[in-house]
């Protein structure tokens, strides 16, 4: 069923666009939440998705919106969505890593990763893991889907992709480049005892640095 909605939405918020989103019932779904049609959930990300809600969420808007999602629209910027078919090329602290699932994982979690999408057109899915404040590592974001907790807030803008632990130190920065090239610009987090910064200059784990390694068509780029 999620397939189907992704692919109905053209694989994003229908409001903005971007591959980060939640599934909402349409307003004019009469059906019982939990056995909903594919038609009658659209894609919504966050701040849309407040946005609309605080609005009053007019059930035409949402309507129109279900039925020319963002991202096939001619104004949509490609840009600032990764579409390769193969896993996207990552940069991080100055170095690239070509076609790369798993840029960094953390004591054996997966931080964030990357899954190319299942067609042409599709968006390729990002699904990321951070440690919550007694260390345990947390789903945030699986497939696109928005899963986080209360407590962490999710924002973009122009291809960067940011999200934060609200009073913690919790963060993950993401900045699209183009449709096959990604930045991790920033990491701070601690996984099972391990914590690990990243700027877009350098890798710290513990606070020393490591070198990253310049590897190409590998699951895992960098385990930590
Ligand atoms: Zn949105």
């Amino acid at each position: 069923m999620k397939a189907v909605v992704r692919s109905l939405c053209a694989h994003g918020c229908v409001r903005c666009g971007v591959a980060v989103f939640e599934y909402r019932l349409l307003p004019r779904a009469r059906v019982p939440a939990d056995a909903p049609a594919p038609e009658d959930v659209v894609l919504l990300c966050p701040p849309c998705h407040a946005a609309l809600a605080a609005g009053g969420a007019d059930a035409a808007l949402v309507e129109g919106m279900a039925r020319a999602p963002f991202a096939s629209l001619p104004d949509f910027d490609r840009r600032y969505r990764l579409v390769s078919r193969a896993a996207p090329d990552v940069e991080l602290a100055g170095r690239t890593m070509s076609e790369i699932s798993v840029p960094v994982s953390l004591a054996g979690v997966p931080i964030v990763q990357f899954t190319p999408p299942a067609r042409d057109g599709a968006a390729t899915e990002i699904s990321l893991r951070l440690g919550d404040a007694q260390g345990s590592p947390r789903i945030l974001v699986e497939h696109g889907e928005w899963m986080a907790e209360p407590g962490w807030s999710f924002a973009h803008a122009r291809g960067r992709i940011a999200v934060r632990q609200e009073g913690g130190p919790g963060r993950f920065v993401l900045r699209i480049l183009s449709p096959t090239l990604a930045r991790v610009e920033g990491v701070e987090t601690m996984v099972w005892g391990r914590r690990l910064q990243i700027d877009p200059h350098r890798v710290l784990i513990g606070g020393r640095p490591v070198i990253v390694p310049a590897v190409r068509r590998r699951i895992v780029g960098l385990a930590l």
